[in-house]
Order: structure tokens, then C-alpha cells, then sequence
């Protein structure tokens, strides 16, 4: 079969909803949200279900079509950007939420559905889907269990993996791996979902899962603290970890350089003055609100008095705890002004943060005195990220930024994507963080459950290195 007869097959098998001419598709399948653009794929595929996903991807195997998956298209990474005619396999027509069991805590999605929808429905039933991060209103829970994404929650109820009790998948050839078991405890062999979390679709595409729920704390506390330095921030963790335990949900650092662009972008009165040198945002949520507060509270009251936090505000209401996260969420147009800017998304260990920042600092500027860098993030999880603005009219820049820092998470031994993933973006660097050894066997699973290599090609390896 070749292309145009396997592009005439997929037509009839999906119908005119379910197949869009690559042409015809419209910029909405080509461009991420920083603007990056990708080029005219062949086709779109928007099946409705798990056996159009089989079929469809049954005939792109037998005609050797490349294709990439696509969500929300809310990555970082460049993974969903459709490169030189691949077809794009589009999840967005499988939204639906199938059932939520409320005595197990689980609820069963297709993959398409919109992280922010499910959020919305399962609150209204008493529980909440602990995965939550800027994109909510956008990204997919099949992306987000594809790039494994973390965000703002993980410091108490971990990444998407944790959060994945079944999954069902389907392989490069149109095998459906039904991985939809109901159950918590399954010792039963490799744990296959594994496989499909956090592989960015190299090995198959995730149509349906079985996610985890907790019960909705009754209510929030939430502060901002200025510091002075990071070791202050470091003692602030610490002091939050031991005061709030179980109940703290989010330690969410930003620099200077990120929270005065941040005021700026979000146009209201600043609810600490800018200037300090850190800001942290400090959440705890739990059953009983008075001990929330009063918790958070004494933890702040000793943080001010040993000097460790300069300024502090705790929200009031639910409107001034929306104000305070406002300011985090909206770094995607904080970035936006730093543009043309370097992206990096890195994990490396609390202790470690401050020389590596002020490292990187001396390094970008090193390389071109007219550098700037935005340095914001999950510090409770070690995960920071920096945008490093470059000179328009150097583009090699890029190349000689990104493997400046790259080294020097490596130096620390931190990790290249703390959870955006590689994409296309990362690929040359993750030998930095992974061996040899584990790139090979990476490679051999990709071969075996992708012997032909149509699933998200160059994504993760470099091209050759699939092959
Ligand atoms: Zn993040």
C-alpha cells in the first residue's frame, strides 16, 4: 500500500469528522504555545475511539506513514509539532469521562479529555484529580500521562505516574494492549503501563486510563514570602516540610527576575513589594481549616523571626489565593518577554540550586553580555525553570546556551527535563543525564515494540540512532 492509497483508506475508515486533508487542517495542529511552528502533515486523524485508533494506525503501519500524536498540544518540547508529512493522530475527538468510581477513588477517561474538564467534574463529586499545572485548560490527560508531567502538586501527591492505575495503549501495528485493571495492587509480571508513561509516544499511543482520586480537602492556605537569599528559601523549606507535613501541596519558588515581569504582565497591585531577591509560594491543604491556618502561620511567624522571610501575605479568601497563584501561572506569558529565549526545564538538587543558577548566570553572560535569564520554579521538587533570553540577531547562540547548561546539570547530576520531556528539543543532551546503557536499552524497546520506527520519529533519539 502506498501513501495516497493508505490516505484514501484512512478517509473512509474515519469519516469526514475524523479526517482532515494535511493541507486543509488549519495552524491549530502546527504551532505550540510559544509560537514554534512545525510543517503540513499529510493528514489528520481524529478518531472517536479506541478501535479507530487500532485500525488507523493498522493501515499507517502496513503503508510505512510516519505519525505523531498530538493532545493538547501544550508541550514544551516540540514533540507534538508535526515534522515534514508525518500524519498527525489527533486524541481530541476521545473526551470523554467513561465513570468515576467513588468507592474506589478512580475514575476511567479516554485520552482526549481536557485536564481542567476532569478536574471540574470529579470536584463537583467530592475529589480531586491531584495533577495540576498552567496548561490545565488545554493539555490532555493522554499527554499528560505521556510526558509523565508533574506541575504544581507533586511535592505531595508525586508526578502522573503516580497517579496512573490502568492504561490502555495501542502499538505502532494497531495491537490494543488493554492495560484497564481496577485494581491498586497487581503483581502480576512487568508492569506494562510503565512502558507508556513519560515515553512521549515512541512506543504507543495511550487511549484510555484508570486515574486515581483523593478526596477533596475541605480547604487551602496559601502564602507569599519574600527572602533574602536562597539559603533562607532552603531553611523555609525545611521549616514547611516539618510544620505542614502531609498537608503541604506546593513550594513554588520565583526569582526576582521572574516575579517583577510577573507583577508587570498581571497589571494588579503586587501583593509584596517587588525587589527581594526570592518569593516562594507556600500552599497546605487539608480537612480543617483553623489548623491549616494556624499551622502555616506559626511556620511563617518563625521564618520572620529568624529572618528567613522578610515579608509574608496569606490569603484571605479564595479570590486573594487565586491573585497569589496567578502570578506563578502565568509564566508562559511571562517567557513570552523574554523572547527569543533559551528554554530549560531541570531538575537538580535543593542544595545544589544556588551555585548552579549563579554558575549558569556567569556562563550565558559569558558567552554574550546582553543574555538575561528568568529562573522560576517547583524548588520543593528540585525542579527549576529558566529562560535565558539571547540577541536577536545571534541565533547560534542557541546551540552554545543549550550545551552550557546542559553540562553543567550534568556536573550536578540533575536531570536535562524534569518534566516537559525531550521532544525534539532535548534529544542531543540526553546523555547528560542518562548512560549509554540506558539509552541502548531504550532504543531496543523502541524496536521491539516499533520495529518500522512510525510512532513520534526523532522524538527522544536522534533520528539515526532509531534506526
Ligand atoms: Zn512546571
Amino acid at each position: 500500500m502506498n501513501e495516497r492509497e493508505a490516505l484514501q483508506a484512512l478517509r473512509a475508515l474515519l469519516g469526514e469528522r475524523g479526517f482532515l486533508d494535511g493541507d486543509g487542517a488549519g495552524e491549530r495542529y502546527l504551532t505550540d504555545v510559544l509560537g514554534q511552528q512545525g510543517s503540513a502533515p499529510a493528514a489528520v486523524l481524529r478518531p472517536r475511539d479506541t478501535s479507530q485508533v487500532s485500525r488507523a494506525l493498522a493501515l499507517c503501519h502496513a503503508a510505512d506513514l510516519h505519525v505523531v500524536t498530538q493532545g493538547g498540544r501544550t508541550g514544551l518540547a516540540r514533540g507534538q509539532l508535526p515534522q515534514s508529512r508525518e500524519v498527525v493522530l489527533s486524541l481530541e475527538r476521545m473526551s470523554a469521562i467513561e465513570s468515576v468510581d467513588a468507592d474506589a477513588g478512580m475514575a476511567t477517561v479516554q485520552a482526549g479529555v481536557i485536564l481542567q474538564t476532569l478536574q471540574e467534574h470529579v470536584d463537583a463529586m467530592g475529589f480531586l484529580f491531584p495533577l495540576d499545572l498552567g496548561g490545565r485548560g488545554s493539555c490532555t490527560i493522554g499527554g499528560n500521562i505521556a510526558t509523565n508531567a508533574g506541575g504544581n502538586r507533586v511535592i505531595r501527591y508525586g508526578m502522573t505516574r503516580e497517579l496512573v492505575i490502568g492504561l490502555e495503549a495501542v502499538l505502532a501495528d494497531g495491537t490494543v494492549l488493554d492495560g484497564l485493571t481496577p485494581v491498586i495492587k497487581n503483581n502480576t509480571g512487568p508492569d506494562l503501563k510503565q512502558l507508556f508513561i513519560g515515553s512521549e509516544g515512541v512506543l504507543g499511543v495511550v487511549t484510555r486510563a484508570i486515574l486515581r482520586l483523593v478526596p477533596k480537602p475541605a480547604d487551602r492556605a496559601v502564602a507569599l514570602c519574600a527572602a533574602p537569599d536562597f539559603l533562607s528559601i532552603r531553611a523555609l523549606l525545611r521549616r514547611a516540610r516539618s510544620g505542614l507535613g502531609g498537608e503541604l501541596t506546593a513550594f513554588e519558588v520565583m526569582w526576582n527576575s521572574y516575579y517583577s515581569r510577573a507583577v508587570q504582565v498581571a497589571g494588579k497591585a503586587p501583593p509584596i513589594a517587588g525587589g527581594h531577591p526570592f518569593y516562594a509560594l507556600v500552599e497546605a491543604s487539608g480537612a480543617d481549616a483553623a489548623v491549616l491556618s494556624r499551622r502555616l502561620e506559626s511556620t511563617l511567624n518563625a521564618a520572620l523571626e529568624d529572618g528567613s522571610v522578610l515579608d509574608a501575605v496569606v490569603a484571605k479568601s479564595s479570590a486573594e489565593i487565586d491573585h497569589l497563584w496567578h502570578l506563578r501561572d502565568i509564566s508562559i506569558e511571562v517567557s513570552r518577554l523574554m523572547l527569543p529565549l533559551v528554554p530549560f526545564d531541570v531538575s537538580v538538587p535543593v542544595a545544589a540550586m544556588e551555585p548552579f543558577v549563579n554558575r549558569l548566570n556567569a556562563a550565558v553572560l559569558a558567552l554574550d553580555p546582553r543574555c538575561d535569564t528568568l529562573v522560576f520554579g517547583h524548588v520543593g521538587d528540585g525542579n527549576l525553570h529558566i529562560g535565558v533570553h539571547r540577541p536577536e540577531e545571534r541565533p547560534e547562540l542557541f546551540e552554545r546556551i543549550e550545551e552550557t547548561v546542559y553540562s553543567l546539570v550534568g556536573e550536578y547530576r540533575g536531570s536535562v527535563s524534569a518534566e516537559h520531556g525531550i521532544g525534539l528539543l532535548k534529544r542531543d543532551f540526553l546523555h547528560h543525564t542518562r548512560s549509554h546503557a540506558e539509552i541502548a536499552a531504550m532504543r531496543a524497546l523502541k524496536r521491539a515494540l516499533d520495529p518500522k520506527g512510525i510512532l513520534n520519529p526523532g522524538r527522544i533519539f536522534v533520528p539515526s540512532e532509531t534506526a
